[in-house]
């Protein structure tokens, strides 16, 4: 049996496990490490942990044995049932005041189920975020954990010792609130990343259908829009793969990929959780339905040949609308965000959670995948004023919206004069126009919904609360 010297243990030892426990271990801490099939351990131990500060446990008894106290038991195991069955084998083996952590990308009620469980048993529960893919879990990952709040202090060090830092040191990693707040927020993350990799999909598709630039003219646009108010890893990694060519072909490999998206359910939580609150979440939503359509591909293939539309062409200033496409990007990016918050507000005070917004801006600005300057603002905008309502009246963004609008209708106009779909970013600005509208025709709407069911009406002329119905056919 081993003696308790390990600071935490992890149960998974999948690519995100090996990855992060290495990333620990470089960090000074012993780190206890189990998996379901065991050999898994030997596998690990005698190969990328050979010589490290790592003790192999082959069942969950031997991890628990050999673990300082309280006991940080971190899972990182397939999201889902695994979860259950991992907590229903170690749960037994751990004492009152023990930490059980969650870092799989759990849907946030099932946090919050699990959290209450083991509340019974007294032990305390995080569910942790983790975003940056294998690379980030090894080098730095943000970190967005919630749940217990007095198990915090006792994981705090490690958790941002081995996070992305910023700003000189700054660690992506705080604490975000109770219960599932953790992730949520990483959900909310994710359905971001799908937000912004539409948008930049759908600037690569107009540049190309309308204006004829290749993947290397393409790969210049992005390693310059890089340098500017779009700054990201998302933008980094376009202009890497816009200049990749396929050393089989010759040929740009982004040329020779099947245009069909695969997903894996983060985005529609997110959206699930948008039309539960009743928060408009329109450009993530579009984002996931695109990837939807980008599924039909047969029947998209079959349509091509049946439905026509107009013929790309454009014979003004390319470069003049190279930079209103980079305006439309930078506008609807900001909608996005400013979605995600008034999402992550409605989730928050559905839950009674007190959400750190600035802190999750600062906890997004390293190690992830929608990583990018932009997220300091963001920041210091909830420094202004963290009761903001949406970050679209922020003098800042508000300012910033306005600035970029001119170019940003130009691209949309552009898009469908020329049959070019650009779902995300035009719904990006249907909603900018709806939210910075004080009268919507939803006067109509409610008229319409009285007449057909009675529904009533509220009228302008008269207090708030007062209802009224109207016979419109002067039937009995
Ligand atoms: P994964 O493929 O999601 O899961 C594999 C791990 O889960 C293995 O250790 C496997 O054990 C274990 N497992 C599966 N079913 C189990 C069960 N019923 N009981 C106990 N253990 C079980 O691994 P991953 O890609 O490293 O991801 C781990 C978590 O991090 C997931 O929630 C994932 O969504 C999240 N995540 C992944 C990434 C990424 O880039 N991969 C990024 C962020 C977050 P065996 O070896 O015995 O099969």
């Amino acid at each position: 049996m081993a003696n308790a010297t390990a600071d935490i243990g992890l149960i998974g030892l999948a690519v995100m496990g090996e990855n992060l426990v290495l990333n620990m271990e470089s960090h000074g801490y012993t780190v206890a490490v189990y998996n379901r099939t065991t050999s898994k351990v030997d596998e690990f131990v005698n190969g990328r942990g050979k010589g490290k500060k790592f003790v192999g446990a082959h069942s969950p008894q031997e991890l628990v044995a050999a673990l300082k106290r309280p006991r940080k038991v971190m899972m990182l195991v397939k999201a889902g049932q695994a979860v259950d069955d991992t907590i229903a084998q170690i749960a037994p083996h751990l004492e009152p005041g023990d930490i059980l952590i969650d870092g799989g990308n759990t849907h946030f009620p099932d946090t919050n189920r699990r959290m209450a469980e083991a509340k019974k048993h007294g032990l305390l529960y995080i569910g942790t975020g983790v975003s940056g893919g294998e690379e980030g879990a090894l080098k730095g990952p943000s970190i967005m954990p919630g749940g217990d709040e007095a198990a915090w202090p006792h994981v705090k060090p490690i958790f941002q010792a081995i996070a992305a830092k910023v700003d000189g040191g700054v660690p992506c990693c705080d604490w975000v609130g109770p219960e599932g707040a953790g992730h949520f927020v990483k959900m909310v993350h994710n359905g971001i990343e799908y937000g912004d990799i539409q948008l930049i999909c759908e600037a690569y598709h107009l540049l190309s259908a309308l204006l004829g630039l290749k993947a290397p003219e393409l790969h210049d646009v992005f390693a310059k829009w890089n340098k500017g108010v779009l700054d990201s890893y998302l933008v980094e990694i376009t202009r890497d793969i816009l200049g990749f060519v396929d050393p089989e072909t010759k040929q740009p490999m982004v040329d020779l990929i099947l245009d069909t998206a695969g997903q894996k359910g983060t985005g529609k939580w997110t959206v699930d959780s948008a039309t539960e609150t009743g928060i408009p979440l329109t450009l993530i939503g579009e984002a996931v339905f695109s990837r939807c359509l980008s599924a039909q591909k047969d029947q998209r293939v079959a349509a091509s040949k049946v439905l026509s539309g107009p013929t790309p062409s454009f014979s003004g200033d390319k470069a003049a609308l190279i930079a209103d496409v980079e305006q439309a990007l930078y506008a609807s990016k900001i909608i996005s965000y400013a979605q995600g918050y008034d999402l992550m507000n409605a989730q928050a005070k559905a839950n009674k959670w007190t959400l750190n917004n600035g802190g999750i801006a600062l906890m997004w600005r390293g190690g992830c995948i929608i990583r990018s300057a932009f997220l300091g603002k963001i920041k210091e905008a909830f420094d202004r004023n963290p009761q903001l309502p949406n970050l679209l009246v922020d003098p800042y963004f508000a300012e910033q919206v306005q600035k970029a609008a001119a170019g940003w209708r130009r691209v949309i106009a552009a898009g469908a004069m020329n049959g070019i779909p650009l779902p995300a970013m035009s719904s990006a600005l249907a909603y900018f126009d709806g939210y910075r509208t004080a009268r919507l025709p939803a006067n109509l709407l409610q008229a319409q919904r009285d007449y057909f069911g009675a529904h009533t009406y509220e009228r302008t002329d008269k207090p708030r609360g007062q209802f009224f119905h109207t016979n419109w056919t002067g039937r009995g």
